[in-house]
């Protein structure tokens, strides 16, 4: 009998950003489609690793223009390449998503909405964010989970130096230090005590260091998988947006 291809979506992957991230949004996408087509199931990807050098240089020198014009390129190639939809596999170079957008005619999923549909849906309007010292500082990313009827609080200034330092020379140089989870569940400690109902956990690293296991009764969005499953559900056909 003539055997026919699994009719999946192609997925394309804006990644290295950091490559431990992408890695995992390699193992979170492929494992989403094995679970819910099984056999031998696997997801129809295309990953355009970048040199995460620049993109470190780019965003500690706020260059996002220089930032928006690399990434547009390679979002190109990925469209060119067959991607069907578009992922941006890290949250603060979603600052750049007006010259990527407009450099492709797939969509581009933005993890800011992913993040904010699930905040939504469990009834919540004010969450921390975690992210880089951008992410926690910058009001682009503020007006973006505004934008979703969503407030956010950050840490204090020193907090937010440290998360970063954590995130840039820690976990994108793939070590997940004990020490380091302590600072991060202490600093969520912080922002729940300041109102926060839940947190984001707004870098694609994050979840690798802590998660909801380290949170009881605390809700966590991990952006990194809901960004994941949004990508699940588009490759097999089955999204409801
Ligand atoms: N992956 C992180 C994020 O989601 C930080 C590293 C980067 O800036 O690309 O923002």
């Amino acid at each position: 009998m003539q055997y026919t291809i699994v009719p999946l979506k192609t997925i394309g992957i804006l990644g290295g950003m950091s490559t431990e991230a992408t890695r995992e949004y390699y193992q979170l996408i492929n494992a989403g489609v094995q679970a819910l087509k099984g056999e031998h199931n696997g997801a129809e990807l295309i990953i355009y690793s970048v040199n995460f050098q620049n993109i470190e240089r780019l965003i500690r020198t706020r260059q996002w223009e220089a930032a928006g014009d690399y990434l547009a390129q390679k979002a190109k190639q990925l469209e060119a390449g067959g991607a069907e939809y578009l992922f941006l596999a890290t949250n603060t170079l979603h600052i750049v998503r007006d010259a990527i957008t407009s450099a492709i005619s797939i969509p581009f999923i933005d993890i800011f909405e992913v993040a904010a549909r699930a905040v939504q849906q469990q009834g919540l309007r004010k969450v921390g964010l975690l992210g880089t010292y951008p992410v926690m500082t910058d009001v682009f990313y503020q007006q973006a989970y505004q934008a979703h009827n969503i407030s956010v609080l950050t840490p204090s200034e020193s907090e937010k130096r440290e998360i970063d330092r954590i995130i840039f020379d820690e976990m994108c140089h793939h070590q997940f230090l004990p020490a380091s989870k302590q600072y991060f569940i202490d600093t969520v400690g912080r922002l729940r005590d300041q109102g926060a109902e839940g947190v984001i956990l707004g870098c694609t690293e994050i979840k690798m260091l802590v998660n909801q296991a380290d949170f009881s009764d605390f809700p966590v969005f991990d952006t990194t998988t809901l960004h994941c499953e949004k990508a699940v559900r588009l490759c097999v056909g089955i999204d409801d947006s």
